[in-house]
């Protein structure tokens, strides 16, 4: 009974076991007679005897908590540098990181190096680089190296690797068609149409950034390369997702569309940008999910991905090793006094002649941050997908049920996404235009099927 949820939609109820990988509709008889058949280990009614026995059977294990020696990093992140040359007017690390320094091509040497020795010692044959900034490639010279030389070291020991990068797209065409040439996967910062992207994404000196950036999504559109075309949300764009999702398929060939929300910072507050309602913000997303879907499209966001089932949210705990221009060895890509002011230690080790020097107790405490570990998390339908989201934007230590509003906007999405995916999408769509409803199936304190009372 434990990982059985059940949220109310209108009448409804949608039951959601993600260990089972079971979704259903049910009306309020069919659920209570499901509890009380599971709970007695007794026969259902014939109707709801193939669901009993999906849910008695064994489900996939409970996604827990990495344990033993570093074997299977989950991927080589490199920071050639934190500078970037935008100045987006919801982004705090733009003004101190336009003069950070350089990753060396010594230390990028000695990165990729213990990164082999690391791979070939485990007897890994898959291997991957991903790159993160600032803006990634303002270190070009970094970059070219890193991947002429993974490239390099995997052939000799038969890794098949994959390149991917997070990236802004300003820069000249030439630089484009190199990523494009060299990368598998590029996410790009691109917030929407001209007249936004230019408000959010401006140059340091205050120029428009659009045209440039177009011109790499389009020099990416091209190429076989898969890309993922990133667009953060505000209140002021949130009712136009569905404008930007026709756009992009008018003007790009992306694999995917990721929307997030703003996060509220004191830039993005200096500039009068909010996050978006979270209601507004789902529905939005579900008329433009379908838009991009007609096209091939899939739309994204990152803690409503019910595609696998997962302990922690992102790269920490599962072993990333994340280099910074300094030789620190990271668990998170964001920088040393973000973590801190969450009370975070995403610090593992350094790299050292040559090799990683990984504190083992540092690892083991980064490994332990699962959602098991984020009480707010304990009853949601989401914890195994979202997991709690963000371990440094996003505040987990509240009790379960107290919601936020990114917890809000996750639990919708994923309640929309899972109707549509059992072919209700008409009752998806309508119960998303009832902001009524929403309010109640996103707020049930407990989603867990044992402790719903109305059952
Ligand atoms: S409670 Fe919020 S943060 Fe936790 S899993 Fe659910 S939606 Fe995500
Ligand atoms: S903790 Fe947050 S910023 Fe760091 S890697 Fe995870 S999601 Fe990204």
């Amino acid at each position: 009974m434990d990982d059985i949820f059940a949220i109310p939609i209108d009448d409804k109820y949608l039951l959601y076991a993600p260990l089972h990988h079971l979704t259903a509709l049910v009306n309020r008889p069919a659920l209570a007679q499901l509890e009380a058949s599971l709970q007695a280990d007794a026969p259902a009614h014939p109707a709801l005897q193939p669901l009993v026995d999906r849910l008695r059977a064994p489900g996939e294990p409970v996604p827990m908590a990495r344990t033993g020696p570093l074997t299977d990093p989950l991927f080589l992140g490199i920071i050639p540098t934190r500078g970037c040359n935008m100045a987006c007017r919801y982004c705090d690390f733009a003004a101190p990181k336009q003069s950070s320094p350089v990753m060396s091509l010594d230390l990028a040497r000695d990165a990729v190096d213990a990164y082999f020795d690391l791979l070939a010692a485990a007897g890994q044959t898959r291997g991957e680089v991903h790159f993160f900034g600032g803006e990634p490639f303002c270190a070009e010279t970094a970059v070219h190296f890193v991947v002429e030389y993974a490239a390099h070291r995997a052939a000799e020991h038969g890794i098949a690797m994959r390149f991917e990068a997070t990236s802004n797209g300003l820069y000249p065409a030439a630089r484009g068609q190199w990523i494009a040439d060299h990368f598998d996967t590029l996410v790009l910062s691109l917030d929407g149409p001209a007249e936004i992207q230019n408000a959010h994404r401006p140059t340091p000196n205050g120029h428009d950034s659009f045209e440039i950036v177009a011109r790499s999504a389009a020099i990416f559109s091209d190429a076989p390369i898969e890309l993922v075309i990133r667009a953060c949300i505000t209140q002021e764009t949130v009712g136009r997702m569905p404008e930007i999702a026709a756009w992009i398929t008018h003007e790009f060939l992306p694999g995917s569309v990721c929307f997030e929300t703003l996060t509220l910072s004191p830039l993005a507050e200096q500039h009068e940008m909010l996050p978006p309602d979270p209601w507004e913000f789902a529905l939005n997303f579900d008329r433009a999910a379908q838009i991009l879907g007609a096209h091939g499209i899939e739309t994204v966001h990152s803690t409503a991905s019910t595609r696998d089932c997962r302990a922690t949210f992102c790269p920490v705990g599962r072993d990333a090793l994340i280099v910074s221009p300094d030789g620190w060895v990271d668990a998170c890509y964001l920088l040393h006094e973000d973590w801190e002011r969450s009370g975070l230690n995403l610090r593992i080790g350094r790299l050292d002649s040559g090799r990683f020097a990984i504190h083992t107790d540092a690892l083991q405490d980064v490994r332990a941050l699962t959602v098991h570990a984020r009480p707010l998390c304990a009853d949601c339908f989401c914890r195994y997908h979202c997991a709690g989201g963000c371990h440094v934007n996003h505040d987990t230590r509240g009790r379960p049920g107290e919601y936020d509003a990114l917890c809000v906007q996750t639990r919708l999405i994923t309640l929309a996404g899972l109707l549509r995916e059992i072919g209700q999408g008409e009752l998806a769509a309508a119960w998303l235009e009832d902001r009524a409803a929403c309010a109640v199936s996103a707020g049930q304190p407990s989603d867990r099927l044992s402790r719903i009372e109305a059952v």
